[in-house]
């Protein structure tokens, strides 16, 4: 019998010999006394889609523009495919940045748009047309080529912008909050397109976003940033499911965070100590904790179950009272009081119409979940 086709695991940052693209190498910037970025390490490699993920402030715009070559790293290196940068300017590099306003210019036609860059560039004149016709084609704009921007949508401009940032075919695309000026149901399209193109070109991006869901979307890995350090590297699925810390799991997703104190019940098991009276948290670790140690049980909210009735086969049940609903049309989240005055949220997919949900307002609940549920975090 045929073998189901397996989809290759991309994954060059756990292969020793694969040569990454881009090295950050102990790189600071300052701005005078102020520290922007702080001693970043990183390596990115070929096609992957890198995106830094942080608050306002954190230093990823920075990082970006130290790339681009707009900045100099105060310390450290940045290589490119093994060459260091320091000494080739901004439009010698093979990298090239898109920004947020993505800066067309008004009089020209969408097709002079994309052929601009590339006139300025060491390409024959005789290849141009047939270039710009091919960025044409892969952004679908073909229709558009004639049109001034001001003559078509904003998605329609950002994907202008895209076909002229990929012209000249850079090693390294940067993009600075790309989808910024889009409405939530055109960025959630476009992500897809961005994606596409991403792969038909084999291109690496590096993008800038305040986005979490975007983020979780199109990388290949995340890197959430906090005052210009790098808190986690690692793919969407990870930072979701195994944040490193109380800062990374509360930045990604809604989560519910307990405060307690462990006591090891062998192997990877733990029994967390996190109100008076109550049952203690059972979950799991990977990592040695030593006894009585200060931690946070960090859990989602869709991984805590809730009922009228007490469950008899969860490590874990917790009684409190429904204290708070948010209705969202597929989800809705119950916030419910336990010990202490504590909330503790709860998310049920909203597999039935809202008239026959049998949980309400004050009605007294049992919450619920796996001992493997939720993670165990020690900074
Ligand atoms: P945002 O998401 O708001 O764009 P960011 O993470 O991209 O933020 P950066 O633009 O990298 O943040 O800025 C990092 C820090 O460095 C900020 O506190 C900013 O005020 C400071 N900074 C950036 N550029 C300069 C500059 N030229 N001079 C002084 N300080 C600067």
């Amino acid at each position: 019998m045929a073998q189901p086709a397996q989809r290759p695991v991309f994954a060059p940052w756990n292969d020793p010999n694969e040569k990454p693209l881009i090295q950050f190498q102990n790189v600071t910037k300052k701005f005078g006394e102020f520290v922007a970025v702080d001693g970043i390490t990183i390596d990115i490699f070929r096609r992957e889609f890198f995106a830094l993920l942080g608050p306002s402030g954190c230093g990823k715009t920075t990082l970006m523009r130290m790339l681009a070559g707009f900045e100099k790293p105060t310390e450290g290196q940045i290589l490119l495919d093994g060459v260091d940068l320091a000494p080739i300017p901004p439009n010698k590099r093979e990298t090239n940045m898109m920004f947020q306003s993505y800066a067309l210019f008004p009089h020209l036609t969408v097709w002079d748009n994309i052929a601009f860059g590339l006139r300025r560039s060491e390409m024959p004149k005789d290849r141009i047309p047939a270039r710009v016709e091919e960025m044409l084609r892969l952004t679908r704009l073909e229709k558009f080529a004639r049109r001034k921007p001001h003559q078509i949508s904003g998605g329609q401009r950002q994907r202008v912008a895209l076909a002229r940032s990929l012209a000249k075919a850079p090693k390294l695309l940067l993009l600075d909050e790309p989808l910024g000026a889009l409405d939530k149901k055109l960025r959630q399209d476009t992500q897809f397109e961005l994606m596409d193109i991403q792969e038909k070109t084999g291109t690496t991006f590096l993008i800038v976003t305040h986005d979490q869901e975007e983020a979780m979307t199109v990388a290949s890995r995340v890197a959430v940033m906090d005052h210009g350090r790098m808190i986690q590297v690692d793919t969407p699925d990870r930072i979701y499911e195994n944040p490193n810390s109380v800062y990374v799991a509360d930045f990604i997703g809604d989560v519910n965070i307990v405060e307690g104190r462990a006591t090891r019940k062998g192997d990877d098991k733990y029994a967390i100590a996190w109100a008076e009276g109550q049952p203690d948290i059972m979950a799991t670790s990977n990592e040695r904790i030593e006894q009585g140690t200060k931690v946070h049980f960090a859990i989602r909210p869709e991984k805590v179950a809730i009922a009228t009735s007490r469950p008899t086969d969860r490590a874990n049940v917790i009684e409190g009272k429904v204290s708070d609903i948010a209705y969202l049309g597929n989800i809705s989240t119950y916030k419910v009081e336990v010990a202490g005055g504590r909330m503790i949220k709860a998310q049920v997919a909203n597999e039935r119409r809202l008239a026959r949900r049998d949980i309400t307002w004050d009605d007294k609940v049992f919450l619920s979940f796996t001992d493997t549920a939720g993670v165990i975090l020690l900074r």
